[in-house]
């Protein structure tokens, strides 16, 4: 137990169902503040500047990089994400907890400087499922989905790097599951 809020760091391949566990999470968990990353890539058709993203130029992306901006940060897809730091930081300083929905490569990240924050891995069944729930989602292109199918092959491999994995093959069961994480890492005793 600490007065710091806790940070808490969930991955996942896309189309694992991460964005719809944090939604639920969000209902469920009011406190818990989610982190509305920077990207340079091409907003999604109903994504909102602000909400699901702050949607940047490569230019400016790589200004904001120069000054030490980010918590973390990543190229996924050729795109730039990332995490903007200050917000965080405030946030955590001010007792609430914060929910970082970040890529591997940014996890690492995490993981070197916060070493009291959790990390959560969300896996589908198989990758026959993800694969079909990309097709069935309809936003990305065959090239695209393709993409994701092999980084998500790569990523598996990974997922031990992480304290708990969540199999999501029912939602509300996994939303569950990464809420009683969390519960019980807010009770923790923390000793260092
Ligand atoms: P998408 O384009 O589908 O929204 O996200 C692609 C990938 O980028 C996902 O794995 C997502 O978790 C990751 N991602 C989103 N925001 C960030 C961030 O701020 N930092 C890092 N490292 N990855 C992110």
């Amino acid at each position: 137990m600490s007065d710091r809020g806790l940070l808490i760091v969930l991955s996942g391949p896309s189309g694992a169902g991460k964005g719809t566990i944090c939604s639920n999470l969000r209902a469920e968990m009011p406190n818990l503040v989610y982190s509305v990353s920077m990207t340079t890539r091409e907003p999604r058709v109903g994504e909102v500047e602000g909400k699901n993203y702050f949607f940047r130029s490569k230019d400016e992306f790589e200004s904001l990089l120069a000054v030490d901006s980010f918590l973390e940060y990543a190229k996924v897809y050729d795109n730039y994400y990332g995490t903007p730091k200050q917000h965080v930081m405030d946030l955590l300083d001010d007792g609430k907890s914060v929910l970082l929905e970040i890529d591997i490569q940014g996890a690492m990240q995490v993981k070197e400087r916060f070493s009291d924050a959790v990390f959560i891995y969300i896996v589908p069944p198989s990758l026959t499922e993800l694969s079909a729930r990309l097709h069935n989602r309809g936003t990305d292109a065959k090239e695209v989905i393709d993409k994701r199918l092999s980084l998500a092959c790569s990523e598996l491999a990974l997922a031990h790097r992480y304290d708990y994995i969540v199999v999501n093959d029912d939602l509300q069961e996994a939303s569950l599951k990464v809420a009683s994480i969390l519960r019980a890492e807010e009770c923790k005793i923390r000793r260092n």
